[in-house]
């Protein structure tokens, strides 16, 4: 992006805001009787955790070979998404563009900041149409690549880059299920950029709430002092912590994911109330049927969940990929629909 000026885009009451200064940025020692953040002296979970999480920056620095000032942790990257609105947007004031169909919270979040959204929406191949984008005057554009809930990833996102006069948050919750290289390679390239990914999908750890944003120092520095003191758990922060140190775990059970991604898109392809599966980048299938709301009901009498999203693409059902057994069992009952529909 050319001429670009950080402090233009940002809220000017984020950017002189003082940051809240907690017991732990005032004395960042460990050893000591600590007597100064009011915390309880008893148990084992009384003490505010790492405002910071610098153990888990640093682990994810040497993973990501990026530098620990280009990387903020969240309470998941929907706290990610809600920091963007909080920085650059100016409630009733600034616009955002969204690409539906596309991750609900982008638009959520909007609603919630009072921000206004003007809908590009992808084309009927699920791509971004670029120059319907670049002919709108916004603040941010949120683009989700491998894109949730069609699956694929997006092309030309770089000449967004290039020519979108905002922000550019390029979410890759689902990245680790595509051989596409991230987009973190870009940040040295792109002051605008955001590049959020999560422990939620590949890492398994979607109950721990730990979402991560890569952009530039000044972006990170940003968010740091945004967001609320303690905002990931010392918990949370052991958990990812652990999962980064068995990486051997998580490249077997992205493994295990994408080769029953493969199975359930070929044994989805033979069943007649199926019109198409859409090809995938991620660990879910969209899926064209019949009649999804049927479907959907028939699937949920057999104890299977689905998500229905006949409201956003019509007819089409979005199937997480389970363990072998549970894609199994899926596949038995869309097997008894079949019967009992003949
Ligand atoms: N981005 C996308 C595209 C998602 O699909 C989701 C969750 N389904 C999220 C972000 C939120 O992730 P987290 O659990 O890190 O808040």
């Amino acid at each position: 992006m050319k001429d670009f000026d950080l402090q233009s885009l940002v809220r000017p009451n984020i950017w002189a805001l003082k940051p809240y200064s907690s017991a732990r940025d005032e004395f960042t020692g460990d050893e000591g009787i600590f007597l100064d953040a009011n915390e309880n002296p008893f148990g084992r979970k009384n003490r505010y955790p790492d405002p910071h999480q610098r153990l888990l920056k640093h682990a994810l620095s040497e993973r990501k070979q990026l530098p620990v000032e280009n990387i903020f942790i969240g309470n998941g990257s929907d706290e990610v998404i809600d920091l963007v609105y909080r920085i650059f947007c100016e409630p009733a004031k600034d616009r955002v563009i969204l690409c539906p169909p596309t991750y609900g919270m982008y638009e959520v979040s909007a609603n919630i900041h009072n921000v206004e959204v003007n809908h590009v929406p992808l084309t009927d191949d699920f791509e971004l149409n670029i120059d319907e984008i670049l002919s709108h005057d916004a603040r941010c554009l949120f683009v989700c690549s491998p894109n949730n809930p069609t699956g694929n990833r997006l092309k030309n996102v770089e000449r967004l880059l290039e020519e979108f006069r905002g922000i550019v948050v390029v979410d890759e919750a689902y990245i680790d299920f595509c051989d596409d290289k991230s987009f973190t390679e870009m940040l040295p390239k792109y002051p605008n950029l955001i590049v959020m990914q999560t422990f939620s999908k590949a890492w398994a750890l979607a109950s721990a709430r730990v979402g991560i944003a890569y952009a530039s120092a000044g972006i990170i520095a940003l968010m740091d002092k945004t967001k609320p003191p303690y905002n990931v758990s010392a918990f949370n922060q052991e958990e990812a912590l652990k999962a980064l140190s068995k990486p051997e775990k998580y490249a077997y059970r992205v493994k295990v994911i994408l080769e029953q991604r493969a199975l359930l898109e070929k044994e989805l392809e033979k069943i007649s109330v199926v019109q198409r599966v859409y090809p995938s980048d991620a660990n879910f299938l969209l899926v064209e049927v019949d009649d999804a709301d049927k479907l959907y009901n028939h699937l949920v009498t057999q104890k299977v969940i689905v998500r229905n999203r006949n409201s956003v693409v019509r007819n089409c059902l979005r199937i997480t990929v389970g363990t072998p057994e549970e894609n199994r069992l899926l596949l038995e009952a869309l097997g008894n629909y079949n019967n009992q529909s003949l």
